[in-house]
């Protein structure tokens, strides 16, 4: 059978037309034509190529051997120092150990050879992601335990002092206590009582039980949610709870058969979702939301305080990992929300959610087979935004 070159990518196998015509550096310079795509020998002179990095659109970078590691010294400054932005890929015998550090170079992939790749497929360059996935440059980290690269790190250090984040690299539990300080008590948590709720309410907890905590009862929740609801706050001691519903007129009116989501769930979010949380949550001059960088592209410079909106956000997990949350809720022996056992990793109504497989993102479950993927509650430019309007931050 033929070996050919492959592509890993997030630590999957993939197309490898990214890497197709991919000039050499020569032939790139001496060429009058457009060209996006380059190879780089591994001791490049980047200044030759500034005129062309606006417009280039992929960098392979060779690597002669696995132990020659100039080449990501050149992927680190094509990121840090002129900014690159397009596809970077590692070309040469890279094993699956330096995987992440690639990544943390700036490298979006790794192009394997035909005959490496049969020693080493995909599964021992997912697994190196899996068994690596901690900061490579430990003084990078934040109290807390935040998973994240050297190179994000250093994004986001220079992005949050750029955002003035006047909370950055104080630990959650830490942020809600200043905040509740300096806020007076004026915060509120709306808890959608999912499979990390729990962390955040039990932080709360621990500070103070009287914490409003709003929950928002679309009146089609699994009766799991509303059981795990009502444990949490029994076990937590927690003392104000705030059950809030849809309008009892605007539902008899606008979805009287109690099926508007099988036929238009973007109303049906706004009807059972978006209004009854607008008029309540304004209520109070912070909002503490569970929201959380790796969750999303939108979500990666997330910082712990935003004064930016019409209402200040407090993001104490901003720099927490799914494994961060794992083992808060490990170390403080909180309950597992109970159909997380049944493969449901994410949960909210019952008509919109479903069991997700293996490798699938923990969100897939939520309005499949529907061009929608997020509930409709967001804030644009500071406000609840319409539902058409773009969606820039997904809150349940
Ligand atoms: S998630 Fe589904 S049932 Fe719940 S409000 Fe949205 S459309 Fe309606």
């Amino acid at each position: 059978m033929a070996q050919v070159d492959v592509l890993i990518r997030d630590g999957h196998a993939g197309g490898t037309a990214a890497i197709d015509d991919v000039a050499p550096l020569e032939e790139f310079l001496s060429s009058n034509q457009l060209l996006e795509k380059v190879k780089l020998p591994n001791d490049t002179d980047l200044s030759l190529l500034i005129d062309y990095l606006p417009r280039l659109k992929t960098i392979m970078i060779d690597f002669p051997s696995f132990a020659d590691g100039r080449g990501f010294s050149i992927a680190r400054e094509l990121r840090k120092k002129y900014g690159f932005t397009g596809d970077l890929i590692a070309d040469g015998p890279l094993i699956p150990d330096q995987y992440v550090y690639a990544l943390q170079c700036g490298f979006d992939a790794v192009k394997v050879d035909g005959v490496t790749y049969e020693r080493q497929a995909e599964s021992h360059w997912y697994d190196a992601l899996d068994a690596f996935k901690v900061t490579y440059q430990r003084a990078y980290e934040f109290k807390n335990g935040p998973e994240i690269s050297v190179f994000d790190a250093r994004e986001t250090s220079a992005s949050s002092r750029n955002n003035n984040d006047p909370y950055y690299g104080l630990s959650a539990s830490e942020a809600l206590r200043r905040a509740i300080k300096e806020y007076d008590g004026n915060l509120v948590l709306a808890s959608s009582m999912g499979v990390d709720s729990s962390v955040l309410l039990h932080m709360v907890a621990e500070i103070d039980k009287n914490l409003p905590i709003i929950f928002l009862d679309t009146g089609k929740h699994f009766r799991e949610t509303l059981h795990y609801r009502d444990k949490l706050v029994s076990m937590l001691g927690l003392t104000n709870l705030i059950n809030i519903a849809p309008d009892r007129q605007e539902i008899k009116t606008e979805d009287p058969h109690s099926d508007l989501n099988q036929t238009n769930a973007d109303a049906c979010c706004d009807l059972r979702k978006v209004r009854p949380l607008s008029r309540k949550i304004f209520d109070y001059k912070v909002r503490i939301t569970g929201r959380k960088r790796f969750q999303t592209p939108d979500r990666r410079n997330l910082p712990i305080l935003q004064t930016n909106d019409e209402q200040v956000k407090l993001n104490p997990l901003a720099y927490w990992s799914a494994k961060d949350v794992t083992a808060y809720m490990r170390k403080h022996k909180l309950p597992t929300h109970p159909l997380l056992s049944l493969g449901f990793l994410s949960v909210g109504c019952q008509p919109c959610t479903t069991r997700v497989s293996d490798g699938e993102d923990a969100r897939a479950g939520r309005w499949r087979n529907l061009d929608k993927d997020e509930c409709g509650i967001h804030y644009v430019d500071g406000k609840w935004a319409p539902i058409k309007e773009k969606k820039t931050l997904e809150v349940f």
